[in-house]
């Protein structure tokens, strides 16, 4: 495994990384735990994620390589569930981004028995509802929860399947994208998603997008996608 640290690429790279732990820590998804990966543009058998740090506080120097089964040159101690991320890369070629959060409103309905379905038009991407990942069916009724093996990485990758977010029970969520940009995108309206079905349902009911109106908002959504990087960035960065 070896990468040029220095080639432009591998440097854009590592700032957009550091970017997006700092919006997402803005926007509430990210606390001091959870983190964000790229597929590496210069080999796509690789990826790139955060040493093990909160991610409020993630530099660009901060960032490692890692092969597809998780394993790195670098020294310095890694996240314990870096195979969320190289499982989900191994089984999704078009997957080039990928979000792991405890975003808190997401986390009842990972526990609660009602499916998370798309009720607004920035979450079409939730279409026709988000899988949820069931622990115990790899780990037995004993585990941390932690994906912190590559099997228990390839069974999340499974319930993912070609869904844009997986819940996990008792945990989080893991977000997807073609893009940092859209993963992140995803990450944050997966939360607001999540708020306002919950609202709704308080209120006694819930009216879903069609799979034809989820499809067509993110037609509308996608090219919109660097409006909302900059607005979060600008944001995350104010003084
Ligand atoms: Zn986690």
């Amino acid at each position: 495994m070896r990468e040029d640290t220095t080639s432009t690429r591998s440097r854009e790279q590592r700032a957009t990384l550091a970017e997006a732990n700092h919006i997402l820590v803005d926007q509430g998804i990210l606390d001091a735990f959870g983190h964000v990966s790229v597929r590496s543009a210069d080999d796509p058998d690789t990826f790139l994620l955060a040493r093990n740090l909160a991610p409020g506080l993630v530099q660009a120097d901060d960032v490692q390589l890692f092969t597809l089964d998780g394993t790195t040159d670098d020294p310095r101690p890694p996240y314990l569930e870096r195979h969320i991320h190289g499982e989900i890369y191994r089984a999704r070629p078009d997957v080039h981004a990928v979000v792991h959060s405890h975003s808190p409103a997401v986390i009842p309905f990972g526990v609660a028995g009602t499916p998370l379905r798309p009720v607004l038009h920035m979450a079409g991407f939730l279409a026709p509802e988000a899988p949820v990942f069931e622990a115990r069916d790899t780990l037995g009724s004993g585990s941390d929860l932690l994906v912190r093996t590559p099997q228990s990485g390839v069974a999340l990758a499974g319930a993912l399947g070609r869904s844009s977010v997986v819940l996990m029970r008792g945990h989080g969520a893991t977000a997807v994208g073609a893009s940092v940009e859209e993963a992140v995108y995803r990450a944050v309206y997966t939360e607001v998603n999540a708020r306002a079905q919950a609202e709704a349902l308080r209120l006694g009911g819930c009216t879903y997008l069609t799979d034809e109106e989820a499809a067509a908002t993110v037609a509308t959504n996608t090219p919109q996608l660097p409006r909302a990087w900059g607005f979060w960035r600008d944001r995350a960065h104010r003084p």
